[in-house]
């Protein structure tokens, strides 16, 4: 599956990537720092994932998936908020008659060591 997200939900079309804010360059975020050698080494590292993310979410919805991402930062946050809120986004995409999501199962992606969940 391009990009390998974290989540995938078939059934509402939509896959979830949880980003690291360090490699993936969360903007603004306190995680998201540049290491202090070897700067042009890690500045092309960097682009070269923020391009390809790009890419990545370009071809996925391309192919009609709904491309949710979740900052590593804001599941060290709130883990609640965060389920709450996928949970609220993957409702309002899907039709009103099949609003059957259960928060359980998203609590599967926090064990990220075991790849790739498909729910
Ligand atoms: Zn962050």
């Amino acid at each position: 599956m391009i990009g390998n997200p974290d989540i995938v939900l078939p059934k509402y079309k939509t896959v979830i990537f949880i980003h690291g804010c360090f490699w993936h360059r969360h903007k603004g975020c306190r995680y998201a720092t540049t290491p202090k050698t070897r700067i042009d080494f890690w500045k092309e590292k960097f682009n070269r994932n923020i391009k390809r993310d790009r890419r990545q979410t370009k071809e996925l919805i391309k192919e009609g998936w709904n491309v949710l991402v979740v900052w590593e930062c804001e599941l060290k946050n709130n883990l609640d908020d965060i389920v709450n809120e996928i949970e609220k986004i993957v409702h309002y995409m899907i039709p009103s008659s099949s609003k059957k999501l259960l928060i359980p199962e998203f609590s599967c992606f926090v064990d990220k060591e075991k790849g790739n969940k498909t729910i």
